[in-house]
C-alpha cells in the first residue's frame, strides 16, 4: 500500500471555495457580489499556510490580494495579453521553451501549491500527457550548447518524487548539462514539500542544483519556511528569490526593505524584483516603471548591495531580461 506523502495531505486542506474562504477570513459574503469573480477560469487556490497569515475581516491584505479572484480581472485593457512573453514562440517541444543562450526552460507541470493571480502562464496551453518529459529529454540531449535547465511550471514542486527522480536522474546524465535551476512557490504555501526524501533526492546528484523561490511579502513566511528551506542550504545550494513588483502589496520602500533583510538574514539572495508581465486580467497590479525606479533609488540607500535584487522585465522576444535603470 502506497502512503500519502504528508505534503500532499496538506495541499488538500487548500481554499478552492470563495465561501469558506470569507468565512475564515470573517469578510461580508454580502460585499462578495462587488468584488469576487467567482467563475474564473483560474479558480482560487490557496494553501491554508497562507491563509492563516491573511489578516481578519480585511479585503485589501496584501497575502489575500495575490490569490482572490476580483471583477477587476475583467476589466479590459488592450496591452494586457494571453501570453505576454512570448512562451509559445519558443516552444521546442511541448514541455521545453528556449529562449535564451546555453538554459532552456522545462514546463513541468500545469499544478501548483497555489493560483497567484497575476501568472503570466495563467493562459498556457499546458500539455500534461506524457508524464516521462520523452521529447524533451531528447532534445536536451541532442542541444549541446544547453548548460542549464530550468524547471519551472506550474510548479515542480507539484511533482511527486517518482516523476522528479525519473526528470532529475535522466537530466544528471547529461554529459553537456552543468546545472538544474528549480523556480518554485511551493515552499511558501507548503513548505513540508521539502522533505528528508526530496532533500535525498536533491543531494543524490552530481550537477550544481540552484533555488530560486517566488516570495512577494514578508507576511508570507514563517520560521518553518525558513528551517525547511535550510536543510537545501546545507546541501551547497544557494537558494535565490524573485519577486513581482506588485501595486497594493509591495509597492513601498517599508514592505520591499523589510522582505529583502529577512531573506539576507537566512542566508537567502534576492535575484530578480519583476516588473509585472502584462498578462490579461492582470492590469489592476501594474507598478509603472518610474515609480519601480524610485522605490529601487530609495532601497539603494537604505540596503547593501547584496540584498538589493535587478530590477527586470521581460520583453518578448529579447535575448536576456532587460535591466530596468
Ligand atoms: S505558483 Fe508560479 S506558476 Fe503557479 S500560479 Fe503562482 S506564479 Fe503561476
Amino acid at each position: 500500500m502506497t502512503t500519502v506523502p504528508l505534503w500532499r495531505q496538506i495541499q488538500r486542506e487548500n481554499f478552492t471555495d470563495w465561501k469558506k474562504l470569507l468565512n475564515f477570513l470573517e469578510l461580508d459574503l454580502d460585499q462578495a457580489e462587488q468584488v469576487l469573480n467567482p467563475r474564473s477560469k483560474f479558480p482560487l487556490n490557496v494553501p491554508l499556510r497562507l491563509v492563516q497569515k491573511i489578516a481578519k475581516g480585511d479585503w485589501n491584505d496584501p497575502v489575500l490580494r495575490q490569490f482572490l479572484p476580483t471583477l477587476k480581472e475583467l476589466e479590459p485593457s488592450p496591452l494586457f495579453v494571453l501570453d505576454p512573453v512570448a512562451d509559445e514562440q519558443s516552444r521546442k517541444t511541448p514541455k521545453l521553451l528556449h529562449k535564451y543562450h546555453g538554459r532552456a526552460l522545462l514546463v513541468c507541470t500545469s499544478a501548483c501549491a497555489m493560483h497567484c493571480r497575476y501568472c503570466f502562464r495563467q493562459h498556457f496551453d499546458y500539455e500534461t500527457a506524457d508524464k516521462l518529459f520523452k521529447d524533451e529529454l531528447e532534445e536536451i540531449a541532442n542541444e549541446p550548447s544547453l548548460s542549464e535547465i530550468l524547471l519551472s511550471g506550474g510548479d515542480p514542486l507539484s511533482l511527486s518524487d517518482a516523476q522528479l527522480k525519473h526528470l532529475l536522474g535522466e537530466l544528471d546524465q547529461i554529459p553537456h548539462l552543468k546545472r538544474i535551476r528549480f523556480h518554485t512557490r511551493f515552499p511558501m504555501g507548503i513548505p513540508e514539500r521539502i522533505d528528508d526524501s526530496f532533500v535525498s533526492l536533491l543531494s543524490s546528484l552530481k550537477k550544481q542544483v540552484i533555488f530560486v523561490i517566488h516570495c512577494n511579502h514578508p507576511g508570507e513566511f514563517d520560521d518553518e519556511i525558513f528551517k525547511r528551506l535550510k536543510k537545501i542550504q546545507h546541501l551547497g545550494i544557494p537558494v535565490l528569490t524573485q519577486t513581482v513588483l506588485l501595486k497594493g502589496i509591495n509597492d513601498d520602500v517599508e514592505t520591499l526593505k523589510k522582505l529583502f533583510l529577512l531573506l539576507i538574514d537566512n542566508g537567502i539572495i534576492p535575484y530578480y524584483l519583476h516588473q509585472l508581465d502584462r498578462v490579461q486580467g492582470s492590469a489592476h497590479f501594474e507598478v509603472s516603471e518610474e515609480e519601480g525606479k524610485q522605490l529601487m533609488a530609495a532601497l539603494e540607500t537604505l540596503l547593501p548591495g547584496y540584498a538589493l535584487p535587478k530590477y527586470v522585465r521581460e520583453i518578448a522576444g529579447q535575448p536576456k531580461k532587460t535591466q530596468i535603470l
